[in-house]
């Protein structure tokens, strides 16, 4: 069924709004996606009638708001198929999930000479958190490097494997080139090697069905704020032996079993990882955030998604002199176009999207070394969600020509 693309944006008020005097086009929601009112209003209708702190409480609103975690707990293991609720740790971000099992996990099962492999399309949260374990533990950092067109391949990435690989983190959809990584192999291919693998999902979770059974992978981290839910909140999903087996990785109330003055004994899955108070809000609407795209489906969201993909690549390689990058093959693709207008800076070329009303991302989207690599200061970015419409990428056609002619790139420049 093509999705009722009019209904959905009934629910997002801020698609109505006017930017410089235009309609306001948002194509910039690999950054960030808007919020449906069902979220809004139950963040409003939590901290309105419910609002307590979890846990430790015996008053009824403590427990009612205990009773609202747990669910969305319940609901976002569900969504991601995880055989058990306390394997859905909340964080604050996909960042701060990855450095959670870095720090966790890495210190204490990463030995000097062990390695850790990741790719060259990293953003820098799937990419610096392991350079800071690396320089503490004595490891060493090894990369698979992306095909050509961007993607990640799995012979490739064989060949990178040693007796001393101990983890594969990488990214199951580009922010920089949108390209879909093939998971479910790479994932095995860890299993293969006695390796433990971590999944970048910040992409990938808000766009495809996830199972985390079915991927067969160890770890992986997402956003909230990337899937209609509120910033603030994210989700490291392990495996429940291997979270079992980590040590904490922040101190602090809620996380404990047993204090004394000097030592301390921790708590159960989930809560030994979540130290003091989460953003108990936010994850109770990150539940209502689940439940509206569980609502939509991803059967119609990707195949809106994949339409919009299309036309968007077909505006921007029908024009001269743009450049285009990641995979050629729309199979290979997510909802993220990456493009340059000859060489004008992109930051320039934001500026004319934003005056004609159309958000774009521009810079190095946090992959500086894959920018080294093209050899380019950065990309402007286009990026679809179930909201956007064919008209709106009329206007960011528009937009393009209007770059074009401002900074006079033509052929024959
Ligand atoms: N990984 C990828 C692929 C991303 O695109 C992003 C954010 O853009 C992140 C990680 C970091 O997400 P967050 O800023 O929510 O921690």
């Amino acid at each position: 069924m093509p999705l009722d693309v009019e209904k959905i944006r009934r629910d997002f008020p801020i698609l109505g709004r006017a930017v410089r005097g235009k309609p306001l086009v948002y194509l910039d929601n690999a950054a960030t996606t808007q919020k449906p009112r069902q979220v809004v209003e139950l963040l409003a209708h939590f901290y309105g009638l419910h609002n307590a702190n979890i846990h430790r409480g015996v008053h009824t609103l403590s427990g009612e708001a205990t009773k609202l975690v747990d669910r969305a707990r319940g609901k976002i293991a569900r969504f991601i198929n995880a055989p058990k609720p306390q394997t859905i740790v909340f964080t604050r971000n996909t960042t701060e999930a990855i450095n959670l099992v870095a720090r966790a996990w890495g210190e204490r099962c990463l030995k000097a000479g062990d390695e850790i492999l990741l790719t060259d399309i990293e953003h820098h949260s799937n990419l610096v958190p392991w350079q800071m374990l690396a320089q503490r533990a004595g490891a060493k950092l090894c990369f698979v490097e992306s095909e050509p067109d961007g993607t990640l391949s799995a012979e490739t990435a064989r060949r990178h494997f040693t007796a001393r690989t101990r983890i594969f983190a990488f990214t199951a959809l580009s922010n920089a080139l949108g390209s879909v990584s093939p998971v479910g192999p790479l994932a095995a291919l860890a299993r293969e090697y006695g390796a433990l693998s971590l999944v970048d999902g910040a992409q990938w979770v808000p766009h495809r069905p996830t199972d985390v059974q079915a991927l067969g992978c160890d770890f992986l981290a997402f956003s909230a704020h990337k899937m209609f839910g509120p910033t603030g909140v994210g989700v490291l999903y392990g495996r429940e032996d291997l979270l079992e087996a980590m040590d904490p990785f922040l101190g602090g109330g809620d996380m404990i079993s047993e204090v004394w003055l000097d030592r301390a004994t921790y708590n159960e899955l989930p809560y030994k990882f979540e130290a003091g108070t989460p953003d108990i809000g936010g994850i109770i609407a990150f539940g209502a955030a689940v439940d509206y795209l569980a609502a939509i489906g991803f059967e119609d969201i990707g195949r809106h998604e994949r339409l919009l993909s299309e036309r968007l690549l077909d505006i921007l390689r029908c024009e001269a002199e743009v450049a285009v990058y990641g995979p050629r093959r729309i199979e290979d693709r997510g909802g993220v176009v990456s493009f340059n207008v000859g060489d004008v800076h992109p930051h320039d070329v934001g500026q004319i999207f934003d005056a004609e009303g159309v958000a774009i991302r521009v810079g190095h989207h946090c992959c500086q070394p894959l920018m080294r690599k093209l050899n380019i200061p950065g990309t402007a970015r286009a990026s679809v969600y179930a909201y956007n419409t064919l008209p709106e990428l009329e206007a960011f056609a528009k937009a393009l020509r209007k770059a074009k002619e401002f900074f006079r790139v033509t052929s024959a420049r």
